[in-house]
């Protein structure tokens, strides 16, 4: 696709505290309608003005997004989400209080000031406010509010760091903001705050339980509907999208426990060494570990593997997102043709780690945009 190239500079941040200095240069871009991405504590945003509708195309072009995909809004207090909603709900009030900043967007009914590109014709805007400080003082410095979808090509795995803006973005946008690794690693949850009851559209770090802990409400979960009924009118356009997808096919290791996802993960493998794929594997150590006992060396040869990434601890799954979107971008480079992947128990974060990896694995059937 055409696109005007560009010199991506890159400035390293120290995430605990920024210097306004190097801040100020893609500050001073953003305000006058260029794009930059940054850390975030979720995933590395391409952050545009979000007041400006010429700005915030600039977006949908570097990365090939589809329009009907609207963008979450970042600010850097909770007192900026105001202006741009048309009502904070007492829901929204109890989410606001209990989880920002942090990863948690709100969606709200959105007020005229917010262009409509961003939200694809929605009434409603997605809105957040990082926790990350680099992202904060950025957009403070910036004195807009800013647009940002993960920084990645559309459909490729979100970045979670500087490496992988740079791999896809790299000649398409004038700065990259390098605060180091991502915390989380997944994208923000999603919760429709427009009602009475909290929906979750999207699962993060922030979890259905946190949710029920902090308003006392059983939180109504979308993000499965979705892909149950894709002809129905979509409460979050985006999530009809095969997101997070590498190049690889990826397969999922699942099971009701960790012995048996343990053992789908030796049983996939060998399945595809058998068939003569180069196979690549995302476990934890325990589950990689048993690849040198000699009963399972014999159908899954360790040579035969291009690549192992190993999470740390298998019943992690803080470590397991957090390393989800690097792995499917090195097992790419590796040569997979099949990433094994294993999955974690549903608790927690686990819901949001799971829902990521059906992704990438293709669950959502859908448009699959960009490379
Ligand atoms: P990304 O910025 O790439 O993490 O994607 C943002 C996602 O947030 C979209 O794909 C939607 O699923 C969701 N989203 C953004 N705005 C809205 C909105 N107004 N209503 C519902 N979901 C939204
Ligand atoms: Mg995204």
């Amino acid at each position: 696709m055409p696109h005007d190239v560009l010199e991506t500079l890159t400035v390293s941040v120290d995430r605990r505290s920024p210097e306004a200095a190097l801040l100020a240069a893609p500050a001073e871009t953003l305000r006058s309608g260029g794009l930059v991405a940054f850390s975030t504590e979720t995933v590395y945003g391409l952050g545009a003005d979000a007041l400006s509708e010429a700005a915030v195309a600039r977006i949908f072009e570097a990365k090939g997004r589809p329009a009907d995909n609207p963008l979450i809004v970042h600010v850097a207090s909770v007192e900026e989400i105001a202006p741009l909603v048309e009502e904070i709900t007492p829901l929204a009030r109890l989410l606001i209080d209990a989880f920002l900043p942090g990863p948690l967007t709100l969606v709200l009914r959105r007020s005229s000031i917010v262009p409509s590109i961003v939200t694809a014709g929605l009434d409603t805007v997605a809105v957040r406010v990082p926790s990350h400080r680099v992202a904060q003082a950025l957009i403070r410095m910036a004195g807009v509010p800013v647009a940002a979808p993960s920084a990645n090509r559309s459909g490729r795995p979100s970045p979670t760091r500087a490496e992988h803006v740079l791999q896809d973005l790299d000649g398409r946008i004038p700065w990259l903001v390098d605060g180091g690794p991502c915390d989380v690693g997944l994208e923000s949850t999603v919760v429709d705050a427009t009602g009475e009851v909290p929906v979750i559209l999207r699962p993060g770090a922030v979890t259905a339980e946190h949710i029920r802990m902090a308003t006392g409400l059983d939180p109504v979960d979308a993000s499965s509907f979705v892909s149950a009924d894709p002809t129905a009118a979509p409460r979050s356009p985006g999530l009809k999208y095969r997101h997070y997808a590498p190049r690889a096919r990826v397969l999922v290791a699942d099971g009701p426990d960790d012995d048996a996802r343990a053992d789908a993960v030796l049983s996939l493998a060998a399945q595809e060494i058998a068939a003569g794929r180069r196979v690549g594997l995302f476990a934890g150590h325990d589950t990689l570990l048993s690849l040198s006992c000699p009963l399972v060396s014999a159908v899954v040869p360790r040579g035969r593997i291009v690549l192992s990434v190993d999470w740390g601890r298998t019943d992690d799954a803080l470590s397991a997102s957090a390393a989800l979107f690097d792995a499917l971008r090195r097992l790419d480079d590796a040569g997979a043709e099949v990433i094994v992947a294993q999955s974690v128990d549903p608790a927690g974060l686990g819901a949001a780690y799971r829902n990521r990896l059906e992704k990438a694995a293709g669950g959502l059937e859908g448009e699959v945009q960009g490379p």
